[in-house]
């Protein structure tokens, strides 16, 4: 049985990415962190700046997608955040006032998806943007 973390050091291999300590380290931190929405500064915190340096976790980020292994969201104005691109896909939410996020079944939005589609033939991936507005607490608050 692999863990998550062999998974992903072996979708590196295939692509032909060398293997590293600090690749290594990145994908255990990756796949303990499952669903969490880390940035690229939070992996390298997590990994340690005494493993690895900010630019190396990027590379290893960019090979892993290129691996078809994590995907990334954009999520406002910060750094994007990394899921892995087998996790139950989900449409993000967030708050441009509080920067709250939530995550929506995709099935919320499919009729809005689908008429996006019908009317002009154009299909859109909404998990690559976070779509912004305004939380519920704080639309209580103004
Ligand atoms: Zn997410
Ligand atoms: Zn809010
Ligand atoms: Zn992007």
């Amino acid at each position: 049985m692999h863990t998550t973390a062999d998974r992903l050091v072996e979708a590196l291999r295939r692509d032909g990415f060398r293997i590293t300590r600090a690749r290594r380290a990145v994908c255990e931190v990756i796949a303990r962190a499952h669903q969490d929405h880390l940035t690229a500064g939070d992996i390298h915190a997590l990994v340690g700046d005494d493993v690895i340096d900010l630019s190396t976790v990027y590379r290893t980020m960019e090979a892993l997608e290129q691996a078809s292994a994590v995907t990334h969201t954009h999520m406002g104005h910060g750094p994007s955040v990394y899921h892995l691109a087998a996790g139950a896909p989900h449409q993000h939410l967030v708050c441009s006032r509080c920067g709250v996020t939530i995550d929506l079944d995709p099935a919320g939005i499919e009729s809005l998806l689908a008429e996006i589609t019908r009317r002009t033939g154009f299909v859109p991936d909404p998990s690559h943007f976070a779509l912004s507005g305004l939380c519920r607490d704080c639309i209580a608050r103004s």
